[in-house]
């Protein structure tokens, strides 16, 4: 794992998960059913642990969703975090429900009494508080106050609420300022990181739909993370929510900053040299593979005359050559397949390899013949479309007559 310099904060735990301090960087989601609907919210969580998300947050908007989170957090299998906004009410029904954790606006809960009773409570019940400053609905007096939405006005607004929850001695704390302007969204974070040392949840809001809304918060979170800045994440992506629990674990795992649970699927971009559609091929096994608990790097390789050396790193390649797929685990041939069922065999393959390892896999096929039947297609494809099929020498010396005639 590479090790980057993450910044000291303090410890809190939401459920059972740590958040701060040396915990590993935990990944949240939020459901987007109305969490009314017991069985359909639960669906969606379980759904969401299965891609890896460690946390997950419900709206609680109205009685009907504290009754429901009452009847959800024994059930489920990660911790809850009630999410509130304008309805202090609605904060204190949700730790009567149970859940783990509560999400307060700042922006839209106002009223220091309000605040403080709440704060009050979750001291009482150990119940851990984000501050979640948003900016697209901070306190118009900040944003008239900074005219404007800017890094120092949603700090601000942190610190107001932190300094009502130090009133009454709470101190379980986790801070987000998320903006959907990236660069905005940085700025807050680095600042904020200056001044306290409660663990901070990244995101960059309303991030939109994919590609843009994956790029968007891939840019912000990340950025951040390498300057050792944050201790939890969420993708706030305008898609399915098990997407953005993806997208987190991807990310980490991509960063070294998580251990590897699933498939790590790289694919040649492709090009002219390209014997399949190495698109629908990479498409199909990221499909087979999306919630797989195969820790192994998978290669799809668009041709056998460069893609094994590409991917030699990889544990398990496949690369498409005369109509078949040269099926390779640590860059040594082992099998030779149809090309229709090259998908199939990555998944026979891979399940193979996590389940008795490298050595096994290798020692239970006859490698030699593999090696013989991939070399025959690789000379034959070499000898087809090999370096002289253009004729360059030929070429060259015509190129070279017209530039001189000029
Ligand atoms: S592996 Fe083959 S098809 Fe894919 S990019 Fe490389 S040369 Fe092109």
């Amino acid at each position: 794992m590479t090790a980057y310099a993450r910044r000291k904060t303090r410890q809190i735990s939401v459920g059972k998960v740590a958040v701060g301090g040396n915990a590993p960087i935990s990944i949240q989601s939020m459901t987007i059913t109305k969490t009314a609907d017991v069985e359909g919210t639960l669906q969606q969580i379980y759904a969401l642990a299965a891609a890896g998300c460690d946390i997950v947050r419900c709206t609680c908007n109205e009685t009907e969703a504290a009754e429901g989170l009452a009847q959800i957090v024994p059930r489920s299998p990660v911790p809850i975090i009630a999410d509130i906004h304008h309805q202090y009410k609605m904060a204190l029904a949700a730790m009567e429900a149970g859940v783990h954790g509560l999400r307060l606006n700042p922006g839209n809960i106002r009223k220091p009494e309000h605040i403080k009773a709440v704060a009050s409570e979750a001291r009482d019940r150990k119940v851990p508080i984000r501050i979640g400053v948003n900016g697209g609905s901070l306190d118009p007096a900040l944003y008239e106050k900074y005219g404007g939405l800017t890094a120092e006005a949603m700090v601000e607004s942190a610190l107001r609420e932190i300094a009502y929850f130090e009133e009454v001695d709470f101190e379980l704390i986790k801070i987000s300022v998320k903006a959907s302007n990236v660069p905005l969204m940085i700025e807050a974070y680095r600042q904020l990181s200056e001044v306290t040392n409660h663990p901070l949840h990244l995101g960059v809001t309303e991030a939109g739909p994919l590609p843009g809304g994956l790029i968007k918060a891939t840019a912000g979170i990340s950025t951040l993370l390498m300057e050792g800045i944050g201790d939890t994440i969420r993708y706030s992506l305008t898609a399915d929510p098990v997407e953005e629990a993806r997208a987190g674990r991807q990310l980490l795992e991509s960063l070294g900053l998580r251990e590897r649970k699933n498939v790590d699927l790289i694919a040649c971009p492709s090009c002219g040299r390209a014997e399949i559609d190495v698109i629908d091929v990479a498409n199909r096994a990221q499909a087979a593979f999306a919630d797989k608990k195969i820790p192994l790097q998978i290669a799809v390789m668009g041709c056998v005359v460069n893609g094994p050396g590409e991917a030699r790193e990889a544990d398990l390649g496949i690369a498409a050559g005369n109509k078949r797929g040269h099926l390779f685990v640590k860059g040594r041939n082992v099998a030779v397949v149809p090309e229709s069922e090259m998908v199939e065999a990555l998944i026979d393959w891979a399940t193979y390899i996590h389940e008795h390892g490298v050595d096994a896999a290798i020692a239970r096929v006859d490698t030699a013949l593999a090696e013989r039947e991939a070399t025959k297609d690789r000379n034959m494809l070499l000898k087809e479309h090999g370096d002289d099929v253009n004729h360059a020498d030929e070429k060259i010396v015509e190129i070279r007559k017209k530039v001189a005639g000029n």
